[in-house]
This record gives C-alpha cells, structure tokens and sequence, in this order.
C-alpha cells in the first residue's frame, strides 16, 4: 500500500540528514513502529510521509498514487493519510463530538450522525462527547483525537509518540483500544515511538531508527531475537553485548574465526544454579536441560543480585574469560557464591 523508496532529508543549515536513504513498504492494514531515540528523525519521516515537508531525495507511494510534498500543493498533506501530531490539534471551541463533525461537514447530516456515533463508541467517548477539550483528560483527548484522524476513513495514519504524556494505566488502555480500532477499520498505520512496549505491543513489523538510518525492519520476534547490530539489541533491553570469545565457556560449537566478533545473548536465556546444588544431586534429579547440557556450564562467581518483584537481576562474572553477564533468576543469589551458568538454547547467541 505505502512504498517508502531512497526517502533523505537534509534541514537548511543542518549538516546532517534528518532522514537518509530509507526503504520500506507497509501493507494493506498492516501497523509498523518506528522505535528510535530522540533526535533519530522519526518526526521528519512521518512528515515527509505525510506531505507535509519536501524531500530532498526519494519518493512515497500510496497504492499507485505519488505523494507530493508540501511545494506541490496549496494545501499541505494527502487526504488518505492522516498525521496525528503530539499536540492533538483539536478545536478548543467545538465540542468532541462536534471536533469529529469538522472533518465530515461535507457528508449529510444523517452520515454525519451515523458515523460520529460508530466513532464516539469505538474510541469509548460517547460520555464525554458534549464536553469542549479542555474538560477532557489527557487520555480521553488522545481519544478524540484518534477519532478526529479516523474520521474520513483514512488508507493511513501516522501516529507520533501517540501515548508519552499518559500515566501508564491510561496507556496501557489506550494502546490495546488503538490496536483493536485499527485492525478492526482495517487502517495501516506508523507510530512512531521510544517506548519499546508500545512497540511491542502495537507492531506488526518494527523498523529501527538510528541517526536518521533505517537500521532493520523486521518483525518483533526477529528484532528481538535476530537484532542487526548490538544497537538495536540493546534499544531492547535485556542484551549481554560483548566479545564472542568471552563466551567460549558457554558454546557447544566454538567457531575461531568469530573470536573478536560481537555477540549477544539475552538475560532470559542464560540459566544459573548453585555449584554445591550440582555437586549434591544425583543425576535423577537435575533438571532435563541439565542433563544433556553438561559439557557446557561455565563456572561463574556472583557479583551481585537483585530483586526485581517477579524475579532477579543477577550480575555473575564467568571465572574463564572473566565475561561479565547479567541473567534473570527466580531464585536468591549470595554474593560470591560459586555457581554454574549455561545457555538455554545453543542457538539464542547472535554474533554480529
Ligand atoms: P525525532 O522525532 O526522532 O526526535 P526529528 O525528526 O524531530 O527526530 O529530528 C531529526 C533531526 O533533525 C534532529 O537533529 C533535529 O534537530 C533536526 N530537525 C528537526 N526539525 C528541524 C527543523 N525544522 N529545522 C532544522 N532541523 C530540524
Ligand atoms: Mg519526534
């Protein structure tokens, strides 16, 4: 539906891009996140996309459609493709419901009522649809704003940082309501983010922003799992990044030529059990994985733990390679204790 090609943007006076050369295509309903850190040119692409600025390179396509820039047209902006900016832009005068009129005063009275009504229920605002935006919260503003954008039955919408100014029960709501609208209208979508849970949650495909690079488009589970460079593992959180060969001790298969490559391997995916449990227990009672993973404990000293609620954080330190690695546990850890750690799965170590 949306084909992104060569896309860059350099600002008068600035000496980088804000955006360089981006690829991508989005399909038909199909909702992909854009996760960067500020000044990575989130907004930039998404005005671009929106036609709102000109690109110095590239081009947009919706369906077979060109989307011109804000030089070619009188007034800014695509009618399929619709920005909803940080700050709501809603009418302070008009009532919610009149805010959603606004952009169907050309539609008769009866569709207008029609169509208001559907929206006021999908956006749960039908009990505040007589008050003026002032009188609403912070979320129930996002809502309507929300409804404004869908209004005219967009192909696109563009959603930038959609849920930074909620308290995080709201957001939680908003987001799983903004998912369902969506799939439900069957409207493509790019929200723009830095929080990874929106992302998450809301993506069917992610692409990463760096420094106004698209670093990798991918679905959640790759960009989890397969990252392309130690960056994007570590946007997510959770990511032991370090020398390859500092994991040797851990490794099944060791491959030489790796050996001053980076590697990655994530919290969740390394286990950890007290020594002195191994030495007591007869083989009966090791856990399965242990068994057949014998070869490939690494011996470790505890450096620290610490309680996270629904498990550990702990910090142990390989007595091999001396390779520092955190790992999640639901069990308590001393300090120094001499313990054994392994990988969950030989294959959950990315190199890069
Ligand atoms: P993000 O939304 O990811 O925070 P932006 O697209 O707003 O990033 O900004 C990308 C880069 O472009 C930043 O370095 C920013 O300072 C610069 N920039 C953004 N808007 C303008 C502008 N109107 N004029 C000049 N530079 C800008
Ligand atoms: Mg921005």
């Amino acid at each position: 539906m949306l084909t992104v090609r060569q896309l860059s943007k350099t600002y008068l006076a600035q000496q980088q891009p804000a955006v360089s050369s981006i690829d991508f295509t989005l399909g038909e309903g199909e909702i992909m996140v854009i996760v960067g850190e500020s000044g990575s040119g989130k907004t930039t692409l998404l005005r671009l996309i929106a036609g709102l600025e000109d690109p110095d390179e590239g081009e947009i396509w919706l369906h077979d459609e060109k989307v011109l820039g804000s030089a070619y047209n009188l007034i800014p902006g695509h009618a399929s493709i619709k920005l909803l900016a940080q700050d709501f832009n809603l009418l302070p005068r008009h009532k919610v419901a009149e805010n959603i009129a606004y952009y169907l005063r050309w539609y008769s009275a009866e569709a207008q009522q029609k169509r208001i009504e559907e929206l006021l229920a999908w956006c749960k605002l039908s009990a505040v649809a007589h008050r003026y935006p002032a009188e609403l919260s912070g979320g129930q503003q996002q809502r309507t704003a929300l409804a404004v954008a869908l209004a005219d039955e967009p192909l696109l919408l563009l959603l930038d940082e959609p849920f930074s100014q909620l308290d995080t029960p709201t957001k939680r709501q908003l987001r799983t309501d903004t998912h369902q609208i969506l799939k439900q209208a069957g409207i493509g979508a790019l929200v723009v983010t830095h929080d990874i849970q929106d992302a998450f949650f809301l993506a069917d495909k992610i692409g990463i922003m760096q420094q106004g690079n698209l670093l990798q488009v991918a679905t959640p589970q790759e960009i989890y799992q397969q990252p392309a460079t130690p960056y994007v593992a570590e946007l997510f959180g959770n990511a032991n990044c370090l020398l390859y060969n500092q994991l040797q001790p851990l490794l099944q298969y060791y491959d030489p030529h790796k050996a001053q490559q980076m590697a990655m391997v994530r919290y969740e995916n390394l286990q950890i059990v007290d020594e002195r449990l191994i030495a007591t227990s007869t083989q009966q009672q090791l856990q399965p994985q242990l068994q057949h993973q014998h070869q490939n404990y690494a011996k470790a000293v505890v450096q620290s733990c610490r309680f996270l609620g629904s498990h550990y954080e702990v910090t142990v330190v390989l007595v091999a390679t001396h390779a520092l690695l955190i790992l999640y546990s639901r069990k308590v850890f001393e300090e120094q204790a001499m313990v054994k750690v392994w990988l969950v799965e030989q294959k959950m170590v990315v190199s890069f």
